[in-house]
């Protein structure tokens, strides 16, 4: 399946969810996920931004680099759990925000639904579109 169709599932997943026990046919179920424009950041494997080595050998620890261009030096904000928050899954979201010095911002998600942990990246700034 690829990300359109699984972006527009979710939408429409989203939209049923919002009109409760309404009843309302597919088409105008799309007509109005259109008119909400219910957004979901593009979700972003999260092994690239893992350093390939450790940060000293034997010590476990590994470095986390900017989605975008790779830079090194990256800040970690207060992490938090969102409720709500659209992604490709079901349930609640903890968020760490990141900013990485080339000027992006970001953040390492983990959803969590019925024992799946899914761990993603999102970017809300580019360092490349500055
Ligand atoms: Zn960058």
């Amino acid at each position: 399946m690829s990300p359109n169709n699984q972006q527009q599932r979710k939408k429409l997943r989203a939209a049923k969810l919002c009109l409760g026990s309404l009843r309302f046919n597919r088409p105008h179920i799309e007509a109005l996920v259109s008119q909400m424009e219910i957004t979901m950041k593009t979700e972003n494997d999260v092994f690239p931004v893992i350093s390939d080595k450790q940060i000293a050998a034997g010590s476990g620890q590994r470095n986390l680099y900017c989605p975008e261009c790779g830079c090194i030096n990256t800040h970690v904000e207060a992490p938090y759990l969102k409720i709500g928050d659209s992604w490709h899954g079901n349930g609640e979201v903890a968020i760490t925000p990141l900013w990485s010095e080339c000027g992006s911002k970001w953040e390492v998600c983990i959803g969590f639904h019925k024992g799946d942990a899914p761990i993603f990246v999102r970017v809300n700034e580019s360092c490349k579109s500055k």
